[in-house]
């Protein structure tokens, strides 16, 4: 049985002491330990939001992480130095940062890599555009992107992955896919998973579904058979968060 797994991108909203009153306010309503419960903010956030949760269930991950160990690589953040705060979850791929950073599917996959010989694990983001969902492409789209971001993971890594399917057309715009093209879509990349690599493989792995969950969408999504949970912008910055971890 997998556990579910709600994370929260916080984009580029708070300011390190707005993310302390957010966590702060937050904590007692996502105390759900039936579900992995992260908080992916700003790098400039993760160490006040950390002393904020000390003691609660809320993981602090990032947004964000370069592939390469230290160096001049101005304004980028190591993997180190997120593993030396105690960070175990980043995001990696947002469509954000493939459409503004020209993050590629190699680039996603060297930080998966990376991530991963630091034992954070990562949140690896994919997903359609809306011309090619209505081109009929989406499944062929996101197997590439899958077997591009998981090339040269071992098996015992990707089980301990997190893919979160994100449609783009669904993200910040109040748009939720249907139920069944979320379960559709994660059924086809645990399909690909199992393919890559073996069926124990495809049942570990955790895949999320995002793109404007709410309260009111939530528990239906993640009923699921191949949606693990959530990976939620907007709404995570709100009380409705606590909503959405406590879905059931
Ligand atoms: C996201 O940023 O990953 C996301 C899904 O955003 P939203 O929930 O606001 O659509």
């Amino acid at each position: 049985m997998r556990k579910k797994i709600i994370a929260g991108n916080w984009k580029m909203n708070m300011t390190p002491s707005q993310a302390v009153a957010l966590v702060n306010e937050l904590k007692p309503l996502v105390a759900n330990e039936e579900v992995d419960v992260v908080f992916c903010v700003p790098a400039i956030d993760i160490i006040p939001a950390m002393e904020a949760a000390k003691g609660s269930n809320i993981n602090i991950g990032a947004e964000n992480m370069y592939f390469e160990e230290s160096g001049a690589y101005t304004g980028e953040i190591s993997p180190a130095m997120l593993t030396d705060v105690g960070v175990k979850y980043v995001v990696l791929g947002h469509s954000e940062r493939r459409e503004y950073f020209a993050e590629t599917d190699q680039t996603v996959n060297k930080k998966v890599l990376k991530a991963f010989e630091h034992g954070i694990t990562p949140i690896i983001c994919c997903g359609e555009t809306l011309e090619q969902r209505e081109q009929g492409v989406t499944i062929d789209f996101i197997r590439q992107q899958i077997k591009i971001a998981f090339l040269n993971v071992t098996a015992d890594q990707a089980k301990s992955a997190v893919i979160a399917y994100e449609p783009i057309w669904a993200i910040g715009t109040g748009k939720v896919a249907t139920t069944a093209q979320a379960q559709e879509v994660c059924a086809a990349i645990r399909a690909c998973i199992n393919e890559l690599y073996d069926e124990a493989t495809g049942s570990a792995i955790r895949i999320q579904y995002g793109g404007s969950v709410s309260a009111d969408s939530a528990a239906e999504l993640f009923a699921q058979p191949d949606i693990d949970g959530g990976l939620v912008g907007g709404a995570s910055l709100k009380a409705d968060f606590g909503k959405i971890v406590n879905y059931k």
